[in-house]
């Protein structure tokens, strides 16, 4: 049929199912707001949870690093493109977590993307929450394992999967915290499961490092479990970008040979390298920024709760509000927009149909009255 004729066609479709997907320019002068064609609200949709993206200290670190680093790495970490800061921020990471080894990607989705095809291979099995993030699953279904999908945080539906393993590995795929529901994997089962089938353990802790666990150390620390590789990423709590996965020696040094992403792919600037570290600090000594942001998910799921909305068990800086309908869910967003609070629809494929919703993200930089806002908006939008 032709290139042109593909691609109009999928439009079409996409528009039909009134699933077109289109940005908008934001301009962001604090972490609590947002202005859009001219129009400031208040942003509750952003994943900035301990609003380090504006912190003094990091953006001066940022600086600091461009002037001594310069902007770019010049090329992939195994040519020339592997530097000081980069080493230095890898061996602070692994410390903190307590895993011997930690390697950095330029993000959350090239890590797992990379780590997933340079690990499996034909006859293994990838055995994957239902709601793992895409990068997880579009990795696993284009690598040569098999993937299988169990029951969103039920580790007796994954028990199922496995069999008398006919040879190959079992890699076995969750979130720490989940990014559309907020809640929390059970690690600690899922691990036993695994382990008890000779399998290993990749845990994407995206949002729940940072935020949950002693000194920011997130959901594996805190629930005491040391999954064989965990993903961590700095686009969220750390308020930057870039990822790095904490793991053993060997499997640093395999990764190293085999993940395509880290030998043909320009390292992470190293100005870039720099900063996190000064952010690292700011995460490992964010004990009030967590204290805030606790307090504003207590507020809100109090006055939520006493409002009558349907928001999901979510202890996480993650509220999601169901509504079920795609169109319900744009209309609610649309009305709370018009009083002023940005908070975005999430609607299939995102998320499985008929589970539309809204992604409430909360951040320590909110203050009370930004949440009795975001209540009062709710209560007015959801009255009309
Ligand atoms: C955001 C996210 C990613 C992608 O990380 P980036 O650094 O933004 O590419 C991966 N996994 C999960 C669970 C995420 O929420």
């Amino acid at each position: 049929m032709g290139w042109q004729q593909r691609i109009s066609l999928a439009l079409a479709e996409r528009r039909e199912k009134q699933q077109f997907r289109q940005r908008r320019v934001s301009q962001h002068d604090d972490v609590r707001t947002l202005c859009v064609n001219d129009r400031r609200y208040l942003n509750f949709s952003a994943n900035d949870y301990l609003g380090l993206s504006r912190d003094r200290n990091v953006i001066a670190a940022w600086q600091q690093g461009a002037e001594r680093y310069g902007v770019g790495a010049g090329g992939s970490g195994h040519v020339t493109g592997y530097g000081a800061p980069h080493q230095a921020f890898e061996q602070q990471l692994a410390d903190w977590l307590g895993y011997p080894r930690a390697l950095l990607f330029i993000s959350g989705f090239a890590a797992n993307q990379a780590i997933i095809a340079a690990m499996l291979q034909k006859n293994d099995r990838i055995f994957a929450d239902r709601l793992a993030h895409a990068s997880l699953l579009e990795a696993a279904s284009l690598s040569p394992a098999t993937l299988r999908r169990f029951a969103h945080n039920q580790p007796e539906a994954l028990a199922k999967l496995f069999s008398p393993a006919d040879g190959g590995e079992t890699l076995v795929v969750t979130e720490g915290v989940f990014s559309m529901d907020g809640d929390s994997a059970p690690l600690q089962e899922l691990h036993q499961l695994t382990a008890l089938h000779n399998g290993w353990l990749l845990v994407d802790d995206a949002h729940g490092i940072g935020v949950t666990g002693e000194q920011g150390r997130g959901s594996c620390w805190q629930q005491n479990v040391r999954p064989e590789l965990l993903i961590v990423t700095f686009g969220k709590a750390f308020g930057l970008s870039g990822a790095a996965v904490l793991c053993s020696e060997e499997t640093a040094d395999y990764l190293l040979q085999f993940a395509r992403h880290l030998i043909y792919s320009t390292a992470m600037p190293p100005a870039q390298a720099f900063a996190l570290q000064t952010a690292l600090r700011a995460v490992q000594q964010g004990d009030d920024l967590r204290a805030r942001l606790q307090k504003n998910i207590r507020l809100f799921r109090e006055g939520a709760a006493a409002g009558g909305l349907a928001i999901l068990p979510s202890s996480t800086a993650i509220q999601p509000l169901l509504v079920g309908e795609e169109q319900a869910a744009l209309r609610l967003a649309e009305r709370l927009r018009e009083r002023g609070c940005w908070v975005t629809a999430i609607r299939p494929p995102t998320v499985p149909p008929g589970t539309a919703r809204l992604r409430i993200t909360l951040s320590a930089a909110h203050q009370e009255e930004d949440i009795q806002r975001l209540l009062e908006a709710l209560h007015d939008a959801n009255g009309q």
